[in-house]
Order: structure tokens, then C-alpha cells, then sequence
């Protein structure tokens, strides 16, 4: 079974990560915990590049899609072959939501290399942790270090959280929007609920 978790940095994903692999794990189920970008020695250091680099929209993109399809056939394609869980912090919901909304590449693109780096391996699950930006910002505020992504305006934090609703409408039996402005205990009890429909399937 493969989860991944989505939404702005700041919409409280980090926090329910590792409880949802505790919970897994609970069930006596072996689970790989990743992320994106990195997730491979290769993906980590592409990371930091994106992370702090200025570059072309499309070379982000094609970098987001490179530590990915490496990230792909390294770590979540044996693992799923394995049997193991695999839950997965970001994944091509990011690039629809950031690449194609934020920063205004549209989503074609996108679903032109998602066709081409992973036409079939898609996500059983995503949860997408939902706030608006006023509430995001002020859970961001001196956590760390902004990265170069998290220093762009509001405009471009709205357009990404309109392209990841956009993605919500199209995939609505595999991406389930959490309301991420509730207590972490209200939405814990939701994720719970979900998980345990997931290991009933
Ligand atoms: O979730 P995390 O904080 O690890 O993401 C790292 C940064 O990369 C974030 O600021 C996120 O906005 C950005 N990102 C992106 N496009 C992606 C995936 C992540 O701009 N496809």
C-alpha cells in the first residue's frame, strides 16, 4: 500500500508523518517512511540544490522529476514489490500543486512527464492536509530557516493551494482533503479511520 501526504509547507503534513508509520508499524506491518524531493542519495542531493539554487522552471521541474524517478525504481518500487508499506512525504501531487500552480507551468506538462517517468505508480492513498495561508504561514513562522520555496508570496502559496484542490477534484477516490485547521487529535482520529478502511482493502 502506498500513502503519500500533500499540502503547503506549514499545513501540519510533518506532524502526522510519523504517526501514521507508528501506526502501521503498530499493526505489526513493515512500512518504508520517504519523501520527496530526495529520498536517494542522488534525490538528497538534488534537493539541496532546488532548495537553495535559482533556476529555469523547467529545469526545477525536470530535477523534481529526476530525484523521483530515481527515488521510483530505488526505494518505492522494491518496497512495494516487497510488500512493505511505503508512505511518502510529497509526491507528483507536489509538482502539479508547486511546478504547474505555484509557479505558473500549468499542468500539462506535468502529466506529460508523469506519463513518462511513472505511467502506472500511482498512490493508493493521499492525504492532503488543507489550511488556508493565513494559518500556514503562522505555523511556518521561525520553525526554521525558510527555503527558497517558502520565502515566494502569498499569490504563489494561493495558486499552489488551488492547484493541489484542483488535483483533490480530479482524483477524488485516491486524494482525501483533511481539514488541517482542526486539532491535531480531530485530525489524527479522522487519519485513523482512513488507515483502517486501508487495511481492510
Ligand atoms: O515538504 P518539504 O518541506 O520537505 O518540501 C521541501 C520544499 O520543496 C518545500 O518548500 C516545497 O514547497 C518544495 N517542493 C516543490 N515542488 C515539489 C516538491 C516540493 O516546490 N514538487
Amino acid at each position: 500500500c502506498f500513502i503519500t501526504l500533500e499540502g503547503l509547507d506549514g499545513a501540519g503534513k510533518s506532524t502526522h508523518v510519523q504517526w501514521l508509520v507508528d501506526a502501521i508499524r503498530g499493526q505489526g506491518l513493515p512500512v518504508v517512511a520517504t519523501r520527496e524531493p530526495g529520498g536517494t542519495a542522488l534525490g538528497e542531493a538534488l534537493r539541496a540544490m532546488m532548495l537553495e539554487q535559482p533556476m529555469h522552471l523547467k529545469t526545477e521541474t525536470l530535477l523534481m522529476f529526476a530525484a523521483r524517478c530515481e527515488h521510483i525504481e530505488q526505494v518505492i518500487e522494491p518496497a512495494l514489490a516487497r510488500g512493505d508499506w511505503v508512505v511518502c512525504d510529497r509526491y507528483t501531487d507536489a509538482s502539479y500543486a508547486y511546478q504547474g500552480g505555484g509557479r505558473g507551468l500549468g499542468a500539462e506538462p506535468i502529466r506529460v512527464l508523469e506519463q513518462w517517468v511513472h505511467p502506472h505508480l500511482q498512490p493508493d492513498r493521499t492525504w492532503l492536509f488543507d489550511v488556508p495561508l493565513e494559518v500556514a504561514r503562522g505555523r511556518r513562522a521561525g520553525a526554521r530557516e525558510p527555503d527558497r520555496f517558502e520565502r515566494e508570496n502569498g499569490a504563489f502559496f494561493e495558486r499552489t493551494r488551488q492547484a493541489y484542490h484542483e488535483r483533490g477534484r480530479e482524483c477524488p477516490q485516491r486524494i482525501h482533503i483533511i481539514d488541517s485547521t482542526r486539532s491535531i487529535e480531530m485530525v489524527r482520529r479522522e487519519l485513523a479511520e482512513d488507515l483502517q478502511a486501508l487495511l481492510r482493502d
